[in-house]
This record gives structure tokens, C-alpha cells and sequence, in this order.
């Protein structure tokens, strides 16, 4: 029989994510089987199926899922991948991400917020996450390159250093524009140079950092 979280995430699926265009099966099966409701505070566990991004403390939010599934379309990541994620968060995305790839490091800069996103995703049983602590603007040399790279939070521009640890071939997702306001972006690395093409518009929390803004703007 299914919870009622289960008839919830369903619920989102159907009148969030398939409608708009979110159309990879692989991608709507990773929905599917992560748990939303435990990635937010309980206070807002009612909420946690409405298509709208949700505080999680430190100033900081747990996503959209819609504008979650569209990156992660755009990013299109693969079985055998080693992504890396900038901007842990809740950890909510770093488990689809878990799902549908092989290796995930995701690098948080608020070391409470990578604390708590990594005591949920050990208690779902994720054994294929590296976590870190530290500005991710600077990417993670150690385990580079990687075959995508998604970037959960607004950049002013694209950080060189990201693309330079994306492997030929693989494609990074970002955000960028001003402090208030960004354009979905996608870049694909090939052998004969970096294309970049713009998807939708979105709202996220500053990216800051050495290569990204240098204070959150309060
Ligand atoms: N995708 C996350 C989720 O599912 O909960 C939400 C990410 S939230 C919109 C953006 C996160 O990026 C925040 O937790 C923020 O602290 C983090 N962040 C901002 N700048 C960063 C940086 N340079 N390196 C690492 N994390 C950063």
C-alpha cells in the first residue's frame, strides 16, 4: 500500500514535472524513489510535495523540484558518471544524483548544512556520495575529471576552473546571471572548444565564493 508521501510525490510528478517537459524516464524513476519529505524541516513536511523551493536554515533553500528536474535533464547524467555538485544543500538533489550515476561529490561551503545532508543520506543507505567542505567555485581537484558538473546555486558567470575539471566530452549545468535573477545554462565541453547554450529562468541563492560573488549581498 502506498504512504502518503507516495501518493504525494506521485501527485508532484503528474502535475509538475510530466506536463512541463520533464520527459527522461530515468530522471522521473529517480523522483519516484526519493523521499522529499525527509530532506525538509519538519515544520514543513506538509509542504514538501508543492512545486516551490523551502527554507532549510543558515538563509539557505532546498530547491524547486521542477527546476531540479530540468537541470538535471539538461545535465542528462549517465550510469557509469562521476558528477560533481556544487552546493549540497538540503542533499535532496544529491540523491537523485546518487540515482542516476555512479560516483556523486557534492561540495557544500556551510559545514552544518553538509552535516545534516549527510546523516540524511547515509540513514536512505547512499554509499556512492563524497562529501565536502569547502567553496566549491574551486571545483575538487582530487577526484577530477569529472563527466558533468551541475551547480546549484546563481553564478555570475561560468567559473573557468569547473569547466577546466570537466572531462571532453561532458557537459556542466549552471545558473548565472545577477544576484536576483539567472538563466538555466548548459556547457558542453568538445574536442574543438566549449559550446554554451541558454535554457529557462530561475531564482537562486548566490553562489559565493573566490570565483563566483564575494559575499551573499545581506
Ligand atoms: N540542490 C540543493 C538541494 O537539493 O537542497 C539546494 C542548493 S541551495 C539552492 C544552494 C547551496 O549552495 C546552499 O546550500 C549554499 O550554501 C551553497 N553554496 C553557495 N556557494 C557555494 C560554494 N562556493 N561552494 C559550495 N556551496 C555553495
Amino acid at each position: 500500500m502506498n504512504s502518503r508521501y507516495e501518493d504525494l510525490r506521485e501527485r508532484m510528478i503528474a502535475l509538475h514535472l510530466l506536463p512541463r517537459g520533464i520527459t527522461n524516464k530515468r530522471i522521473i524513476e529517480a523522483f519516484r524513489k526519493v523521499p522529499r519529505e525527509v530532506f525538509v524541516p519538519d515544520y514543513l513536511k506538509h509542504s514538501a510535495y508543492e512545486d516551490s523551493a523551502l527554507p532549510i536554515g543558515h538563509g539557505q533553500t532546498i530547491s524547486q523540484p521542477y527546476i531540479v528536474a530540468r537541470m538535471l535533464q539538461l545535465l542528462d547524467p549517465q550510469e557509469g558518471d562521476t558528477v560533481l555538485e556544487i552546493g549540497t544543500g538540503s542533499g535532496y538533489q544529491t540523491a537523485l544524483l546518487a540515482e542516476l550515476s555512479s560516483t556523486v561529490v557534492t561540495i557544500e561551503r556551510l559545514k552544518p548544512l553538509l552535516d545534516s545532508a549527510k546523516r540524511t543520506l547515509e540513514s536512505l543507505g547512499y554509499k556512492n556520495i563524497v562529501y565536502v567542505h569547502g567553496d566549491g567555485t574551486l571545483g575538487y581537484k582530487p577526484l577530477m575529471p569529472y563527466d558533468r558538473i551541475i551547480v546549484s546555486a546563481g553564478a555570475p558567470h561560468i567559473p573557468q576552473t569547473l569547466v577546466d575539471q570537466l572531462k571532453t566530452g561532458g557537459v556542466l549545468v549552471a545558473p548565472v546571471g545577477s544576484r536576483y535573477m539567472q538563466v538555466l545554462t548548459r556547457v558542453e565541453k568538445k574536442k574543438d572548444g566549449v559550446y554554451i547554450e541558454e535554457d529557462e529562468g530561475c531564482v537562486f541563492v548566490p553562489l559565493i565564493g573566490k570565483k563566483g560573488w564575494e559575499t551573499n549581498g545581506a
